[in-house]
């Protein structure tokens, strides 16, 4: 990794609260990961942070902790009606996050309870709907921006085209389930670091399957 490495804090600012929020929640983020999240959501410098892909709150934790410390905003788009692997019957399909009611996946009242049980309300804003739709209206420039929202080529290309556009300058772009062996897991993520990559953000840190990149 580049020497940028040294621009993320190592030190943490999560309450032991926080901590113990993060780990309880449901959600697929490890938590070495998502301390790597918190730190260079921390680097970023309190502007305002756009995740894609909420779930449940375990990420938003980890995010919106380090806005609370340095001030700015974590907006989490996500229609939370899952990915394709967490549809009923599918391999990552949890039934807590089914409503009963519809049969549909609803991890909408997960997020809202992960959010309020950590105390970031004021810190984390739910966004409800579909990453490209919720692209094509926004103008805020963001400081940080991570994608870990669907994984098929076409989604995660089109987060990538929608939002990253937005981040500023010398914005922080993380991006989740990047494998560079097809054996690990689904290619679109990595190839979405790949375009990053030829599109001139460079390696900041990485950590399992996060990677964290700069222009
Ligand atoms: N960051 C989460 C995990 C995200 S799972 C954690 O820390 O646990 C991926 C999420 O992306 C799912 O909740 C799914 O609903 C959402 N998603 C997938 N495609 C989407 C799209 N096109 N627009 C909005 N959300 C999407
Ligand atoms: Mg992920």
């Amino acid at each position: 990794m580049s020497d940028l490495a040294d621009a993320i804090p190592e030190d943490s600012a999560m309450t032991g609260a926080d901590l113990q929020a993060a780990h309880a929640a449901r959600g697929f983020m490890p938590h070495a990961e998502g301390l790597l999240l918190h730190r260079a959501a921390l680097a970023a410098g309190g502007g305002p942070m756009l995740e894609i892909g909420g779930y449940c709150g375990k990420s938003a934790v980890y995010l919106g902790s380090a806005a609370r410390h340095r001030g700015g905003v974590l907006f989490s788009v996500d229609h939370h009606r899952g990915s394709e692997e967490n549809q009923p019957g599918e391999l990552y399909c949890d039934s807590a996050v089914v409503d009963v009611q519809t049969g549909k996946v609803d991890s909408l009242p997960h997020f809202r309870r992960t959010i309020e049980e950590t105390g970031l309300e004021a810190w984390v804003v739910a966004v409800v709907g579909s990453s490209p739709l919720v692209a094509s209206h926004w103008c805020t420039p963001l400081s940080l921006l991570f994608i870990d929202g669907g994984h098929t080529e076409e989604a995660a290309h089109a987060d990538y085209a929608g939002f990253v556009p937005h981040l500023d300058g010398s914005g922080w772009l993380l991006i989740h389930d990047v494998f560079g062996d097809p054996a690990d897991g689904g290619q679109a993520p990595f190839h979405v670091y790949c375009r990053a990559l030829e599109e001139g953000f460079r390696d900041v840190a990485a950590e399992g399957s996060l990677r964290v990149l700069r222009r």
